[in-house]
């Protein structure tokens, strides 16, 4: 029978107070890496039994079936990538349609796909600040418009299916406006940016503040996860190993720009700085360079990371 989103949810606006948890994990050297479950180009894995991830272009992008319809987890990074998405969509879960997106933020590889996806009148969840880039596509909607659900802190969803949590970063960290995804059932944290187990992350946006991004990893952690699945490459099986990779990777950037800070030292020096020091084995020393210097820029002699100015959106509204 088909119901309403009231009916089908109960969507709970709930504040969860998550201490942060030690690592569990003991001293000494890290525990093997078991061999890595990646998803080829173009192929789809069901990591659940209403669950399943595919990789459209370099984008992970998951769905799930909710009873009555189909809940999105990003929706890659074109129009193109957006078309293949839904098509594996609807020969996995055939019969139902798309009626929720969650966008773990608003960066073009994760989510210009959903220009494609318009008109639509689907609910579509970012985080309480990415309100303003998001505004622009329902309001200038010709036709169907999506409705936005601004997430502040936590939204539980109780599908007939499954349970998912939706979390919004209390600060900025990734980006300003990162969410991530708790599936209680299997442990899998969906991540968005935020862990990047094989690959650099990316501090260089207008909004990254490594502090809020701390924090939100300690929120990670608190939940002992199975298996952490990001925006680009494969699923993370040892989680605690990845969530430390990257909190020392933020950790020691903090440490180095603190330091310069303190120091007055010239923005020239910054990659030099980052030679001399040995940021860790994680980056490429130009990728270190450009992380760091977007972040020395906007640093205050606080340690306080303002925004930079808000740049146009990375959703566009054009359909192709
Ligand atoms: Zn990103």
């Amino acid at each position: 029978m088909k119901q309403s989103f009231a009916m089908t949810f109960l969507a709970v606006l709930a504040s969860l107070a998550v201490a942060p948890a030690a690592v569990a994990q003991a001293p000494g050297a890290p525990p093997p890496r078991p061999p890595a479950t990646e998803i080829a180009p173009f192929e789809t894995a069901q990591t659940d039994t209403n669950s399943w991830v595919g990789r459209f272009g370099g984008t992970n992008c998951a769905w799930f079936d909710l009873g009555d319809g189909v809940l999105l987890l990003d929706t890659g990074a074109t129009a193109e990538d957006a078309k293949n998405l839904l098509a594996e969509v609807k020969r996995t879960v055939p019969g139902k349609a798309v009626k929720w997106v969650v966008m773990t933020h608003l960066h073009p590889d994760s989510n210009n796909g959903f220009g494609g996806m318009l008109p639509t009148d689907v609910t579509l969840f970012v985080n309480r600040r990415a309100t303003e880039n998001v505004r622009g596509i329902v309001q200038g909607a010709k036709g169907k418009a999506p409705t936005v659900v601004a997430v502040v802190d936590t939204v539980v969803l109780v599908a007939r299916t499954q349970t998912l949590e939706i979390h919004a970063t209390a600060a900025p960290a990734h980006t300003e406006h990162d969410l991530w995804v708790y599936v209680p059932a299997s442990g899998t944290v969906y991540v968005g940016d935020l862990v990047t187990s094989t690959r650099c992350p990316m501090t260089s946006d207008r909004g990254t503040d490594p502090k809020g991004w701390l924090a939100t990893l300690d929120r990670i952690e608190a939940l002992h996860p199975q298996v952490l699945i990001a925006t680009r490459g494969p699923f993370s099986q040892v989680p605690a190993t990845d969530l430390k990779q990257t909190r020392d990777y933020l950790n020691r950037m903090l440490e180095i720009l603190k330091e310069m800070k303190a120091k007055g030292a010239a923005e020239a020096r910054v990659s030099g700085e980052l030679f001399a020091k040995k940021i860790g084995d994680y980056c490429p020393l130009e990728l270190d360079t450009i992380n760091a210097l977007e972040l020395y820029r906007r640093m205050t002699p606080d340690g306080k990371f303002p925004p930079a100015k808000l740049a146009k959106t990375d959703v566009p509204a054009a359909k192709k």
